[in-house]
């Protein structure tokens, strides 16, 4: 499973609400029309908690669509 990069998840400039810590790139796990992904998303390396760019959570991943169509 590859891990995909999207544009609009950038970590720099985006703090934790719960610790104020800098969130930091990670592999994220989703599953998005039936498959599972790998994705980076910002998370915070204290909690886990995870930022989820607006683009991606109004569903418009338009890299891991590409990816499915590529199957
Ligand atoms: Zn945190």
């Amino acid at each position: 499973m590859s891990t995909i990069r999207v544009p609009e998840a950038d970590a720099a400039g985006w703090r934790c609400a719960c610790c104020d810590c800098d969130l930091v790139l990670a592999p994220v796990e989703l599953e998005y029309m039936g498959s599972h992904f790998s994705v980076e998303l910002p998370a915070c390396p204290q909690c886990g908690a995870v930022l989820v760019p607006e683009p991606l959570a109004l569903g418009k991943m338009a890299e891991v669509e590409k990816l499915l169509e590529d199957k």
